[in-house]
């Protein structure tokens, strides 16, 4: 029997308004908080709540960047004579990204989502490592990197197996007493979330299901953990949207050529621009000024977002939609969802929550990056009393 174990379990998407008229985990998570969740997508979000710090700091924000120079992506050029139907098709793309993942030694996730082939020489993607590894972060440590240095084993959801395979893996290694800590990652709810919106009926019960696991997993671990600290939370809500913009039309019927005045990566939420030459901003800036949907985000802003990167490698203009609007087609996806998460974070829909039967989490954990520092904190803290006196006798110098 050990002394303690630290249980994060992090639910993608399970935003603080998706629980807040739900009974989700009263019976063994009570304390609630909202969360302000990071300026950005899970690309974002993740990396921030694994290292304790914002993007322009880990400098893991968007996926794909104007960067020419460092594109992988230049023998994928010939597909663009291929006709759209095929190169359009989410499993064609889906089914290439693997290649393209395992050919380029991607560690993290990775999809071309709808980057177009005529372009995709102009992109670099910057997620090639994987944050949920020690050493996955673009810059800085993560708490992989913490748990590694100071030898505490853990266990942490492998993105590539299923929600299911990975909760039996917890609890094999929690019937065996191996770990002092564990970091569980379920991304599904997300995925419906984004399928059938945030009041679908097929939301609760995703919701009772988590339930269930949770109390399967507590179950188990009352058997071998005297105590088990659990934080259940998430890195960001998710709004309906009710509004189409297609932006990337609007900008291209503009007398200005991609790759030779300037490029753009159309997110959902979100356009980044980059100009190639002194023309090209006045025009798309005037343009995405009279798009009533949206602003130009402006520098201020973006530095109080932790989002404002000195190189402007992200982008040189930031162009956010408001929430409910979605943009597309767009460099993610051709057709609608129901559902995105992305816009600004203090956005009603954006708020993340944490959820926990701790009765005393500080004050200052108020956004998503803060609960590094519980895991960091509650990590240590096992380390020392699962270390037990007994042992430590046994293996001091005599
Ligand atoms: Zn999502």
């Amino acid at each position: 029997m050990k002394a303690v174990l630290p249980l994060f379990i992090f639910i993608d998407a399970c935003g603080w308004e998706i629980i807040r008229r739900d009974p989700f985990a009263r019976g063994c998570a009570p304390f609630r908080r909202r969360l302000k969740s990071v300026f950005g997508y899970s690309s974002a979000c993740v990396p921030s709540i694994l290292s304790g710090r914002w993007p322009v700091e880990h400098r893991n924000w968007c996926y794909f960047v104007y960067d020419p120079g460092h594109s992988p992506f230049k023998s994928l050029r010939p597909l663009r004579w291929l006709p759209n139907t095929v190169t359009g098709r989410r499993t064609f793309r889906r089914w290439l990204s693997k290649f393209v993942k395992v050919g380029l030694n991607f560690r993290g996730y990775f999809d071309l989502y709808n980057i177009p082939f005529q372009h995709i020489s102009l992109f670099d993607f910057t997620e090639k490592k994987s944050p949920l590894r020690p050493g996955g972060m673009n810059r800085g440590p993560n708490i992989f990197d913490f748990l590694e240095e100071r030898q505490i084993p853990y266990h942490v959801s492998s993105p590539e197996l299923t929600e299911e395979a990975n909760r039996d893996a917890l609890l094999d290694e929690v019937s065996r007493e191996r770990i002092d800590f564990a970091f569980v990652y379920w991304p599904a709810l997300d995925g419906l979330l984004h399928r059938v919106g945030n009041d679908s009926p097929e939301v609760p019960p995703q919701l009772r299901r988590y339930e269930q696991w949770i109390q399967g997993i507590l179950q188990a671990a009352r058997r071998h953990y005297a105590e088990i600290r659990l934080y259940v939370f998430s890195d960001h809500g998710m709004a309906n949207c009710d509004e189409l913009l297609d932006l990337r039309s609007k900008i291209e019927a503009l007398p200005l050529r991609i790759g030779k005045d300037y490029a753009a990566v159309y997110d959902s939420t979100l356009a980044r621009f980059w100009f190639l030459n002194e023309r090209a901003r006045e025009p798309i800036a005037r343009c995405l000024a009279g798009i009533p949907q949206g602003r130009i985000i402006p520098d201020s802003e973006l530095s109080s977002l932790g989002t404002l990167f000195p190189d402007r490698y992200f982008g040189q203009l930031i162009f956010l939609v408001r929430e409910g609007v979605l943009i597309v087609p767009s460099h993610m996806g051709e057709r609608p969802i129901r559902a995105m998460h992305g816009y600004h974070p203090a956005d009603k829909h954006s708020y993340a929550a944490l959820c926990t039967n701790q009765p005393l989490v500080p004050e200052d954990i108020e956004a998503i990056p803060d609960v590094y520092r519980l895991m960091a904190r509650d990590a240590e803290l096992a380390r020392r009393k699962n270390t037990a006196p007994s042992r430590m006798a046994a293996s001091a110098p005599a």
